[in-house]
């Protein structure tokens, strides 16, 4: 387990994904694009001090959904997630900086709503967990999973942000 470990922190720092490299894949959920939450969003991660480093309006396919959401299959609530998350359009977003894996789950909040401070995404704007508004990855492995799950390598933009020397 140990080995495994190990061998997970150096494809790590293999493709440079760490420090202010450090990538996240978020998403607008179809009920955070109805209820016109997504300005409020970026604002947030923009305010932050994270680089948005991809962004796109997408209507995910169940097989995408699928994938993304694998480890899920097996819950009871699994189909209706499925269905909500196809609904409508997602804004899939990857975001970049320092420890943004973590700092994004604490913005977003708790998965259940009602266990989310205000101040916290969730706990600010929705009520149920079904209809939760946002998701952002939980760990590093999974936001590498993810950013190659929704995204090409030509939609993840490089570009230098010139706040970056304010920040760090
Ligand atoms: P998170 O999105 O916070 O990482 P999970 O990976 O556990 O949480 O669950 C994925 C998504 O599945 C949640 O964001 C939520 O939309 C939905 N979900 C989780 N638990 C439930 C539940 N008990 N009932 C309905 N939907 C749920």
């Amino acid at each position: 387990e140990l080995d495994d470990l190990v061998r997970k922190q150096a494809k790590i720092d293999e493709t440079g994904w760490t420090g202010v490299n450090e990538r996240t894949f978020i998403a607008v959920k179809p009920d955070g694009v109805q209820r016109k939450l997504v300005g409020e969003i970026v604002r947030r991660f923009e305010k932050r001090g994270f680089k948005l480093v991809a962004l796109k309006l997408v209507k995910a396919s169940e097989e995408l959904l699928s994938e993304h959401y694998w480890e899920l299959r097996k819950k009871p609530f699994y189909s209706r997630l499925i269905s909500y998350m196809s609904s409508g359009p997602v804004v899939a977003m990857v975001w970049q900086g320092l420890d943004v894996v973590k700092t994004a789950r604490k913005m977003l909040g708790e998965t259940n709503p009602a266990e989310s401070l205000p101040g916290t995404i969730r706990g600010d704007f929705c009520v149920e967990v079904g209809k939760n508004v946002i998701h952002g990855s939980d760990s590093v492995e999974s936001a590498q999973r993810e950013i190659s799950l929704w995204f090409r390598q030509g939609e993840l933009h490089r570009w230098e942000s010139s706040s970056k020397n304010w920040i760090y």
